[in-house]
């Protein structure tokens, strides 16, 4: 066994069926009195009964997260949450606004009630995102880390059929990637393959039937631990292409992790047998980037990034960008080679190692 540190996040997890229900006993648990909801627009109706189940410890609604986390967004929230009086942010939702949530904890402190209704992940780091003038920043700080998630799979029955096979490839990206960081050690490890299993395996029965609880939960247990790998230790080239292409050129978030990841294990296939190995194996494939590739076609998912909008001119852009500043992975970066992989996302063809 190799020396290593471990670390874990100190967030209370509630898990299952129904547990919104344990809503009111988790917010008074954190001692809050008055929340604020946050949503987006499109999720503004559960949002709406959160805060009916809050009653008297509901502050109000704010249902206007969005993608990425504009800067102008954060500004409105925090004004609100000052304005209301908040104590603690109730996040129901997806990344987007997890992320809204972690925003406002950045400049407040404010302690985040999280409800994720996706598999992105972002419920279980301390990781926050905001975009200014076209530019994401990210960064780490404990502040922003959920006191609280209650994942309840009934809240993902309604996750569309197309956005759950994506999301779901993007909690297995944080786990790929999370099974060869420097920084990896056994535990996360065992978290990482099972979370990439759980993930999977979920989405043969929700194919036939997407309302299918037992395979939500299942997929909702596979994003929890696939994002507490995320949240333990740093990712490499896959995450920073698809934050690259994402923020640069503005690309739906969970679709540009499915279209890249292929492409990004291809990429390290070589550099890192081992942790290469242990997706295939969670896969039940032989091959962990053709494995991934082969899943995201069998549920329709798309494969290239010309399908989901980025623009040709902008590979050159998105090459420059991605060997611009190091980041550890387990290949060395080689601009034309990453170029090449970006073609090859673009075209949408099967990976491979060049
Ligand atoms: P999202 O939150 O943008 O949601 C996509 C759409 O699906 C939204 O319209 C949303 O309202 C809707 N939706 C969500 N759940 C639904 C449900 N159960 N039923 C019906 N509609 C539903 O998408 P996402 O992929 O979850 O999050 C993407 C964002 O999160 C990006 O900005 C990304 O950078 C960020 N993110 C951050 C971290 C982190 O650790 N900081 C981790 C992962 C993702």
């Amino acid at each position: 066994m190799d020396a290593f540190v471990y670390q874990a996040n100190p967030t209370r997890v509630v898990f299952g069926a129904g547990a919104l229900a344990r809503l009111g006993e988790e917010i008074e648990r954190l001692g809050a009195r008055r929340a604020l909801v946050l949503s987006t627009p499109e999720q503004a109706d559960s949002a709406g009964q959160v805060a009916a189940m809050l009653g008297d410890r509901a502050a109000g609604v704010f249902a206007r997260a969005v993608m990425h986390v504009p800067i102008e967004t954060a500004r409105a929230a925090r004004e609100e949450a000052r304005r209301l009086g908040a104590d603690c942010a109730v996040a129901v939702g997806g990344g987007s606004t997890t992320g809204l949530g972690k925003a406002i904890a950045l400049d407040s402190g404010l302690p985040i009630l999280a409800i994720p209704t996706t598999y992105a992940g972002s419920e279980m780091t301390p990781i926050w995102g905001l975009t200014e003038a076209g530019v994401k920043k990210t960064g780490r700080d404990p502040r922003v880390l959920p006191r609280t998630v209650i994942y309840d799979p009934a809240l993902t029955l309604t996750l569309p059929y197309p956005l759950t096979v994506t999301s779901a490839i993007n909690a297995i990206a944080h786990a790929a990637e999370g099974l060869y960081a420097h920084d990896v050690n056994p535990v996360v490890a065992l978290m990482a393959e099972e979370g990439i299993r759980a993930s999977a395996a979920a989405l043969a029965p929700l194919q036939s039937d997407p309302t299918d609880l037992h395979a939500r939960g299942d997929a909702l247990y596979g994003a929890w631990l696939c994002g507490t790998v995320l949240g333990s230790v740093a990712m490499g080239l896959h995450h920073k292409l698809c934050h690259t292409l994402g923020g640069s050129f503005n690309l739906p978030h969970a679709d540009v992790h499915t279209v890249v990841l292929p492409h990004a294990l291809a990429y390290n296939t070589d550099d890192a047998p081992h942790a290469m190995q242990r997706i295939a194996r969670a896969l039940g494939e032989s091959d962990a980037a053709a494995g991934v590739h082969a899943l995201a076609r069998r549920h329709g998912a798309p494969t290239s990034l010309a399908a989901i909008g980025m623009p040709a001119d902008g590979l050159d852009r998105a090459a420059d960008l991605a060997a611009a500043t190091p980041y550890p992975n387990p290949r060395p970066l080689d601009r034309r080679a990453l170029r090449a992989l970006l073609q090859r996302a673009f075209d949408g063809v099967p990976p491979q190692r060049d």
